[in-house]
Formats: structure tokens, sequence, C-alpha cells
């Protein structure tokens, strides 16, 4: 399959079932968009997106065919297709017969377009393998995307000022080749009756990816990526309100792009004990503008952290240095973010803060000293506090 020209993308339109490819999608209504599952469905929109936000179509060359596929994998095990769906239990669970919730064999084929889908969404966002292994680089993750009319303005508000790396959108954990489409079964996702696949090869182990760099991220304030909990709401999440773990910084689509009154779709997976607990797909309207609030709260948090011991020699050099490096990625999304980061360190400077050293108030000075003669925070780094 040719992920840029043939017509694979499930769309209703007018109540009538067909696919569409990548180009005869983008006039269509982002509703139309239509797998009958949630993941697939945010899979796509992300896909289209990262079509255009990386140099992905570049990288394919002359034959963009076999979409995330490697011929090597058939040096690996052969699967059931369905153990390609988010749901279905590990080959450990099927191994030790502990699938009790999760039952395999729930979709035995499919087409070849919902087989690319699934193998897309298995990609990006399966679970960990355990023993230490993320065969995805999205998965235990909340990811946002402005929403618009159509699938083009959609994918357009969401394209970053700077084009983004390959992998934050077409990660290969492992080497994946699908079958031949040569099964009578009918597709166990859209019911398809064309020939349909019913195994693949996977070979290899996913390493430990690097920390993830996706603008549609949210994040903590050491810059890692926040995962959710069933506990903490959308709304929480996206206001960085959970001081107690982790303070969530709104990804730099939303800081960029977004304004109040947009359409906010909320993708995430929780996993736990290698198993998929929670998927939300959640639309929302973005409530508030966020550089602001976001960065009083994460300095506020920034001082809840150091309040934690109540002793500010020993606070977390760690925690400052890498709130900076955030609100520097702040800085950088324009003024109005740079003025709420000045802020930030206006709280920082220690009139309310009696408790602080000498040394550390004359760091923090000289941060905004360094500020006021070179328009950078971040020039010259001050290791003293
Ligand atoms: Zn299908």
């Amino acid at each position: 399959m040719n992920i840029l020209t043939d017509a694979w993308i499930p769309v209703v339109v007018g109540g009538k079932r067909s696919h569409c490819s990548v180009s005869e999608v983008q006039s269509l209504s982002e509703l139309s968009i239509s797998t009958g599952r949630s993941d697939f469905d945010f899979a796509i929109k992300l896909l289209l997106i990262g079509l255009k936000n990386t140099d992905y179509v570049e990288s394919l060359g002359d034959n963009p065919t076999r979409f995330l596929q490697r011929v090597s994998a058939k040096e690996g095990k052969l699967f059931p297709i369905g153990t390609l769906l988010l749901e279905s239990p590990g080959a450990n669970a099927i191994k030790h017969n502990t699938d009790f919730f999760v039952k395999r064999g729930g979709c035995a084929a499919m087409c070849t377009e919902c087989a690319h889908i699934a193998l897309y969404t298995q990609s990006q966002f399966a679970g960990a393998a355990g023993q230490g292994y993320y065969p995805a680089r999205l998965f235990h993750n909340a990811i946002y995307l402005i929403i618009k009319d159509t699938v083009e303005k959609t994918v357009n508000a969401n394209l970053t000022k700077e084009k983004q790396a390959i992998n934050a959108y077409f990660s290969e954990a492992c080497q994946y080749w699908l079958d031949d489409a040569n099964s009578d079964i009918p597709c166990g996702i859209c019911g398809s009756e064309k020939p349909t696949i019913t195994h693949f090869y996977k070979k290899g182990l996913a390493e430990r990816p690097d920390p993830v760099e996706n603008p549609h991220l949210a994040q903590t304030i050491s810059g890692r990526k926040y995962a959710i909990t069933p506990t903490q709401t959308l709304i929480d999440i996206m206001d960085g309100a959970a001081f107690d773990s982790a303070v969530a910084i709104p990804p730099v689509s939303i800081t960029e792009n977004a304004k109040i009154g947009d359409d906010i779709l909320c993708f995430s997976t929780f996993y736990d004990k290698a198993s998929l607990k929670l998927v939300v797909h959640e639309r929302f309207k973005l409530r508030e503008a966020f550089p602001r609030k976001m960065l009083m709260q994460l300095s506020k948090a920034t001082w809840q952290l150091k309040g934690r011991s109540n002793k500010p020699t020993e606070y977390d050099a760690g925690c400052v240095v890498d709130a900076r490096k955030n609100m520097a990625a702040r800085l950088l999304s324009g003024m109005d973010e740079g003025e709420a980061a000045f802020d930030v360190y206006q709280e920082m400077i220690p009139e309310n803060t009696l408790s602080l050293s000498k040394q550390r108030r004359d760091a923090i000075s000289s941060v905004m000293a360094n500020y006021y003669a070179t328009g950078e925070f971040f020039g010259k780094r001050t290791r003293s506090f």
C-alpha cells in the first residue's frame, strides 16, 4: 500500500463509507474520518500532521510502499493480526494464560487498510513490553491536537514553527512486516470482505527510546513526558494543576497556535503492569490562554517542591535548572510568553522568599541582570543555586 497516493483513509461522507487518499481527505470535515475506533481515528490525524510537519515524505524516496515495514522482520516471529490492537494481551499474557479481561483472538483478520492503520497505531502507542522495553514512543501519554472543521485546517493548525524529527510521528520500535492479504475472513474492524491479512511478522524488542520530543505532548517541568493517571482530569492536566506529582506544561503546538475557545482533542493511553488500563479520547474547548497562568503555576510548584524540605540549602538544584530550561522553551514562543516568564523570575526574586540565602538571591539577581544586558535568561547558567 502506498500511503501517499492510495485511497486508504476510511471516511463516511453523506452516510456512505469509502476510502480517501491523503490529498482527497484534506477538504473533508475532520469528523468524516471514521474507522470505528477512536485510537485509529486519532492516529490518522496524527499521521496526517506528521506527514506535513516532518521530512518523512522525502525520506520515503521514490517508493513509499510497505509503510513502517522492514522485510528483515520476516526473520522474526509470526503473530496473529489482532495482537496489533492496543488492547490485545501481550505475548507473555497469552503464554501464561493470564489474559483474563482482554481476550486473545478478538480480531482474526484485517483488510489491508485497517492493518496499516493498526500497525501505525501500535508503533506509536503500544505499551511497555516488560523488562523495561518500550515498543512505542507515545505510550502512556496525553497528546493534544487542535481541531478545526476540515482535515486540512486541522493539519495546518497543529504545525509547529520548526519542522519536527521524523520519529516524533513515525517511530519504528520493532521491525514489522504485514503478511499477504489472502484470507476470506471478513475484516474484524470495518467488515470489508476483500481478501484480508491474518498475521504479521515482528522481529526484535525495542530499546528504551530516548526522551520523546513530540510537539503535541504535555510535559513535566523536568522535561519528561507527562504520564496521566486515571484520577487526573483532562483540564487539570492542561492547567498544569497536578502539583503533587508533576506539573504538566501544555504542548508546544498548543502554546504556539491555540486560542481560547479552540476545540482540543486529547488522546491518552494509561498502562499499568504492561497492560492497557485506560484510553481517553476527549474533545473540549480551550478555556484560557496558557502562558501566564501556566508559568505562574510552574513557579509555585517549583517553590512548593523547595518548601518540602523547609531547608533552602537542600533545595533540589536540578529542579530549578529544569524549570528554567522549560521556561526558555516558552520564551521562544513569543512576547506574551516572554513577559510571563519574566514575571516568574520577578516572583523568584526573593522579596517574598526571605528564607533564601544571600548567595541564592545574588544568583537569581545575576540571572536577571544577564537578561537585561543580553536579552538572554540562560546564556550563562548560574549553578550556585
Ligand atoms: Zn478493514
